[in-house]
């Protein structure tokens, strides 16, 4: 399916010509023409020219061709050369007396004609190097809208050609869909990224077959992200199947590599293309992780979504002026001694929205995160906490701790460090007293940058919570080389331990194991007396959730300071008193 690139090799500094003619005399005639633009290679049979091409083929501009050979004919060396596909475009111009010939050689794919007796050598020359350019310029196209690993369409070329298809299928309902590879990252870490390349060329290939069986086109968006689009089906099972790929895994037998897809059926043609595809995306990460069923629909609670998203982004900047992002607090407590101690707190934030009321970060995160937003509120949300924990600090007397949330974009930030440093500063702040949370996921998408990044920070003093731990991939022998303070078990994970067949064995495992890196756990999510008795029980250091309290305003919070000050203060009477 993927034929040869073609380099546009030029030999100290000239482009190669094959020259296939017997005739001594003419061919002393063209290489007298040709010498000082071109290098020259002859061939003086049939067979010797398919020789040459077959092993010089990238490196030759353009194959002159005369119809009279010995052995086989120089119409049998067109023809061979134009049926094989990977020869197929590298231009032929014909050479011959025969003036009849010329429509057999032009249905054959000759591009031009040289008749003889040969015209002016400037008549040549301009023929040969007209072939020549146009050949290269169809090449650089054809190399520019392909994605070099798959062959298939790039992304902005494929969009075009979606606009063609339109042109050409005015009346046809045509849908949008997205396909995706489950986990592409741990692909490649498990089989190396030569084996990851080849799954993708594999998938690339059954795609390119769908779209021709189904009438469509197709292109590689992401790494490991495919579009297509074509005329409305409801087969998709059997498509996601066509398109799924197994490879061989070492002891354990064979893989099948896990597909998602999302369907935007009957794509609205006078959305933009993007936007079309867009829809298609929302639907296929609806099923991310959902192992039964792969294949999502655009549908209207989606658009419900989509419109609410638009309005969150629009309202995005006057939110920020206006400060209608608040700060809320929620305590996380030592339980390691017989009464739990206030240790620190997080930081989460809100919105108050002038017509939706509050709006719960779980909502506005993702969204942010994808548009790159979540930059601009988290330094807000960091600074807030910054004069947050310096206010307590002076009318308290007392350090509390808290933890931002630092997101997995925050981290490719260039001026990160030097954000959190003045805000450090500007309160006069010790570093350990702005504890950066980071969720797991973003260790396992990009490792070594993240983890370089995590290591400098702390280097300055920060302490670091890995965030959701259990909710992502990672794997528990991280702990040995990741650069954290403390690991903070995802909620999920704590519910899943507590339910209805409860199973906490995997829980202890866990906290068992931290323990012996020498790194604490923080339970996040515990509601009830029971999970904070069996947590305590297992060696869980640091509890946070409702059962404590929920996130409070900052006013609120300070009940759980001063409960803390409360026997200091009892001690300082009792020594005034005495
Ligand atoms: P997270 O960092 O894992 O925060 C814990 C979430 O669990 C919070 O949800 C908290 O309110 C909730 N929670 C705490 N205890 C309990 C409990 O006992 N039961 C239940 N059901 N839930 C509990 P929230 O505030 O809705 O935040 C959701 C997520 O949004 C956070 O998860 C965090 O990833 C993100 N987030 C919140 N604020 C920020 C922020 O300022 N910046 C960034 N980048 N992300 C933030
Ligand atoms: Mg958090
Ligand atoms: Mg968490």
């Amino acid at each position: 399916m993927v034929n040869k690139e073609r380099d546009f090799n030029v030999s100290g500094g000239k482009r190669r010509v094959l020259l296939v003619e017997d005739e001594i005399v003419n061919q002393e005639i063209m290489r007298t023409i040709l010498n000082d633009t071109y290098e020259v290679i002859v061939a003086e049979t049939g067979e010797d020219a398919i020789k040459i091409v077959s092993s010089q083929y990238e490196t030759l501009s353009i194959v002159l061709l005369d119809l009279n050979l010995p052995g086989i004919s120089g119409i049998e060396v067109l023809r061979r050369l134009k049926d094989d596909p990977t020869y197929s475009r590298l231009p032929v111009i014909v050479m011959t007396a025969d003036s009849d010939a010329e429509v057999e050689c032009l249905t054959l794919g000759a591009i031009d004609f040289i008749p003889k007796p040969y015209p002016q050598p400037k008549v040549i020359l301009a023929r040969i190097l007209r072939t020549v350019e146009l050949s290269e310029d169809r090449d650089i196209l054809r190399f520019t809208e392909r994605d070099r690993l798959t062959g298939l369409y790039n992304k902005e070329f494929f969009y075009r050609y979606v606009s063609q298809f339109d042109l050409y299928h005015k009346d046809v309902p045509t849908d949008a869909i997205v396909f995706d590879i489950n986990h592409f990252r741990t692909i490649n870490d498990r089989y190396g990224k030569t084996r990851g390349d080849e799954i993708l060329r594999n998938i690339a290939e059954n795609a390119s077959n769908v779209a021709d069986d189904v009438g469509g086109i197709v292109c590689r968006n992401e790494p490991d992200e495919f579009m297509l689009y074509c005329p409305r089906r409801n087969d998709y099972d059997s498509v996601l199947d066509r398109l799924s790929v197994v490879t061989e895994d070492g002891e354990n037998g064979e893989n099948r590599i896990r597909l998602r897809m999302g369907v935007y059926s009957d794509a609205d043609k006078t959305l933009d293309v993007e936007r079309r595809f867009d829809r298609a995306k929302m639907a296929a990460d609806a099923v991310r992780g959902n192992l039964t069923e792969p294949i999502g629909f655009y549908d209207n609670s989606m658009r419900e979504t989509e419109v609410l998203a638009a309005q969150l982004i629009d309202d995005f900047p006057s939110a920020l002026r206006e400060k209608q992002f608040v700060v809320f607090y929620q305590p996380k407590f030592d339980v390691r001694y017989s009464e739990p101690v206030l240790s620190s707190a997080e930081a989460l934030v809100r919105w108050k929205h002038p017509k939706l009321g509050m709006v719960s970060p779980g909502v506005f995160i993702p969204l942010f995160e994808q548009n790159g937003l979540i930059q601009q509120l988290d330094h807000y949300v960091w600074s807030e906490t910054g004069a947050q924990i310096r206010r307590w600090k002076e009318n308290f007397n007392m350090s509390v701790p808290v933890s931002v949330n630092v997101s997995r974009v925050d981290l490719y930030d260039s001026g990160l460090v030097n954000k959190l440093l003045n805000i450090v500063k500007e309160n006069g702040l010790n570093v350990r007293e702005l504890i950066l949370e980071v969720t797991e996921s973003a260790y396992t998408e990009n490792s070594e940058k993240i983890v370089e990044k995590v290591k400098q920070l702390r280097e300055l003093g920060f302490l670091i919570e890995m965030d959701d731990f259990g909710s992502g991939y990672s794997s528990l022998s991280m702990l040995s080389y990741l650069p954290i303070d403390a690991l903070k078990l995802d909620m999920q994970f704590i519910r899943n331990a507590f339910n209805g067949n409860k199973d906490t064995r995997l829980l202890e495992a866990m906290i068992r194991l931290a323990g012996s890196f020498e790194v604490p756990t923080i339970a996040e999510g515990v509601e009830t007396e029971e999970q904070v008795f069996t947590l305590k029980a297992m060696g869980c250091d640091f509890i946070q959730g409702y059962y404590f309290s929920r996130p409070l305003p900052a006013n609120e919070f300070e009940r759980f300071i001063e409960e803390k000050k409360a026997p200091f203060n009892r001690l300082e009477n009792v020594r005034q008193t005495g």
